[in-house]
């Protein structure tokens, strides 16, 4: 059994008393679902990490980070390494965010670099993988979706890969309001965790955790999770409210 998976991906939207607020009111709510089978995590923009973590310290939901940098230490202006991250209560780390993919330009080969750093240092990696718009309409969802799983894990053995969660996101879905209908996600889903079972073997693909992330709100996360191989969501704009984020867990529980 897969235990829900539900992160929220406050991307470069929180102030500081608006990061406390919303991580306060989390903390608040959670209390009720403290027993329940479920991993929650929120991913504040770096400068208020450390604030969260405090905030978040007897809770049961967890931190990570929205990025990384692979090199342990060194002249890497403005970049963050993991033990800077491990060091400060982080738990999870987002890598090859679409935003991060199409904004920024992260490459597969660098996404590689951070998945690697981020197990080998202890952190909890949550691989982003999805097709643009475009690549849809060209039936090129799977030939997308596998080209970002088989780079973004080269090099890693089995036992590596089980500390991962993949996400998918189609970038089309991606705070635009449009949902991949959950038959649309059920679909590529279990075309990652057949590509898994081929990779490695059936017991990882089994195993590991495959989120959905694209515009999921309270009113669609209960029938995304109701199809067999999404195993927990991926929430932006949605987890910048707690109301609708509590929900969101509720929902997936
Ligand atoms: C995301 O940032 O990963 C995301 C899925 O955003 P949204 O829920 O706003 O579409």
């Amino acid at each position: 059994m897969r235990e829900p998976f539900v992160a929220g991906n406050w991307k470069m939207n929180t102030d500081g008393p608006s990061s406390m607020d919303l991580a306060e009111r989390i903390a608040l709510e959670s209390v009720g679902i403290a027993n329940q089978s479920v991993t929650v995590a929120v991913c504040p923009p770096f400068v208020y990490l450390q604030a969260v973590v405090k905030v978040l310290k007897s809770s049961s939901i967890a931190v990570g980070a929205q990025n990384s940098y692979f090199e342990p230490k060194g002249a890497f202006t403005g970049e963050i390494s993991i033990s800077m991250l491990k060091d400060i209560g982080c738990t999870y780390c987002l890598c090859g965010h679409s935003e991060r993919r199409h904004v920024i330009g992260e490459t597969d080969g660098l996404i590689n670099q951070k998945v690697i750093a981020a197990i080998n240092g202890g952190l909890l990696p949550i691989l982003c993988v999805g097709e643009l718009l475009a690549e849809r309409e060209a039936s090129k969802t799977e030939e997308v979706v596998t080209r970002h799983v088989k780079k973004g894990l080269a090099g890693l053995s089995a036992e590596k890969v089980s500390a991962v969660t993949i996400a998918y996101e189609p970038v089309w879905a991606i705070g635009t309001g449009l949902t991949a209908t959950p038959q649309q996600a059920q679909e590529v889903h279990d075309f990652i965790r057949k590509l898994l079972g081929q990779m490695y073997d059936e017991k990882l693909a089994e195993e590991i955790r495959i989120q959905y992330g694209g515009s999921v709100k309270p009113d669609n996360a209960e029938e995304l999770m109701s199809k067999k191989d999404v195993d927990g969501l991926l929430v932006g704009g949605a987890s910048l409210k707690a109301d609708d984020f509590i929900a969101i867990i509720r929902a997936a529980i």
